[in-house]
């Protein structure tokens, strides 16, 4: 199946200045001839298998769901992989397809660092160079995923212009992609960009959908009743609900609530924002009403982004997924929850997908199921979590 005007509905499509198309239409080109190469399929599955630990267990939450008291709790570990979370599926997945495109090096945005990190792995293990573009203050909000960077041998650009964010970084990327072209590859960390980004990350994400799916039906003879996965830009979401779309599972994405809808402190791009034009994409976009892109919020660093993956924007219009918020008080009791009944400490993005599997699981029948995709593990937010912890304290 070749969808090559990259459009889902009126979402999506290459909103890219003239000098990058052609750039872009290579790149969709070479994707789409070799995505279904056998060898290409083979060697991607041996480095998923051998180096990032695929596949993930599929774990009954037991003791949760008996505390909640009702549907089956499941959890998808991807936080089990290597590097702690679902990024890798799409690391390793274009620098190999950068390695056949005789690309030999590779650049990146990085906000919170995780991108950046998985980014680094995959060269490491490709020989691939890698230089990673990243936000002065998000380095020095994120010591030791810089380091960690460096450590696995990239070149780390910090980059001082606008408000030295994410969005600085990916300006800066993009200008050096349009000047290093010829050998160089820029690799875009969740399901947004211009098409082919969007399809492309969800095809190397979907590796968790599929495994639910089968996982799933070996163990209860049935697809599961809900799937749950938070949304950033979307990666893990759209990994997960793609192949379950045939299915009748019931898919909910849960974006970031943050302090609350009623402030500006929050990031959630589907639910309050309207249609708009960001990073090459036709999506939702949070923005005033110049269209000027809105400042976000949320306690989890992945989930804090003011647009989302264009295939979401049309999943929620053709009402074949829903769209909810959980709060950032919300997320951070789920992880507490998780932790103490499981022994499982969440990353706080996928901590949001817990916290709204609890609300709805007490008003199930146990006879039913919720999958929960679990798209990291928490040890990096360990330090947010000490504070928040003595904030609650000191309110008492
Ligand atoms: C980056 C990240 C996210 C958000 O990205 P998506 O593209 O929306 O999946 C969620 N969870 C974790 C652990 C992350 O590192």
């Amino acid at each position: 199946m070749k969808k090559k005007n990259g459009m889902f509905g009126k979402f999506g499509g290459k909103y890219i200045p003239e000098t990058l198309m052609p750039v872009i239409n290579d790149l969709e080109d070479k994707y789409f001839q070799i995505r279904d190469d056998k060898n290409f399929q083979k060697e991607l599955n041996k480095l998923l298998i051998e180096y990032a630990g695929r596949p993930t267990p599929i774990y009954y939450a037991k003791n949760l769901t008996t505390k909640i008291g009702g549907a089956k709790i499941y959890l998808k570990r991807e936080d089990l992989l290597h590097g702690g979370a679902h990024k890798i599926n799409n690391t390793l997945g274009q620098a190999l397809l950068a390695k056949k495109m005789n690309k030999t090096r590779i650049i990146a945005e990085t906000g919170a660092g995780q991108h950046g990190v998985a980014t680094s792995m995959a060269c490491s293990i490709l020989a691939l160079k890698s230089e990673i573009y990243m936000g002065h203050n998000d380095g020095i909000r994120q010591k030791i995923n810089l380091l960690k960077m460096k450590l696995l041998g990239s070149e780390v650009h910090l980059v001082n212009s606008g408000s030295k964010t994410l969005k600085d970084a990916i300006n800066e990327a993009i200008r050096d992609w349009i000047k290093n072209v010829k050998n160089t590859y820029y690799l875009i960390g969740s399901a947004v960009g211009p098409h082919p980004y969007p399809t492309m990350v969800r095809d190397f994400q979907s590796v968790i959908g599929k495994e639910i799916r089968s996982q799933m039906y070996k163990k209860n003879k049935k697809y599961p009743d809900i799937a749950i996965a938070c949304v950033g830009g979307g990666s893990n979401a759209i990994g997960t609900f793609h192949p379950l779309l045939d299915t009748n599972t019931e898919l909910i994405g849960v974006e970031a609530g943050g302090c609350g809808l009623d402030t500006d402190n929050h990031a959630a791009t589907l639910t309050m924002g309207s249609q708009g034009i960001l990073h090459g994409m036709m999506t939702y976009v949070l923005q005033n009403k110049d269209g000027q892109i809105k400042d976000t919020h949320s306690i989890s660093a992945g989930l804090d982004y003011p647009g989302v993956g264009p295939e979401h924007a049309y999943l929620m219009n053709k009402k074949f997924a829903k769209y909810k918020t959980v709060s950032d008080t919300e997320a951070f009791n789920a992880f507490l929850l998780l932790s103490k009944t499981e022994g499982i400490m969440p990353a706080l993005e996928s901590a949001h997908a817990i916290a709204y599997a609890i609300k709805i699981a007490g008003n199930m029948k146990k006879s039913e199921s919720i999958v929960i995709t679990i798209s990291g593990r928490g040890d990096k937010d360990i330090e947010i979590i000490k504070t928040k912890l003595n904030n609650v304290k000191n309110n008492k």
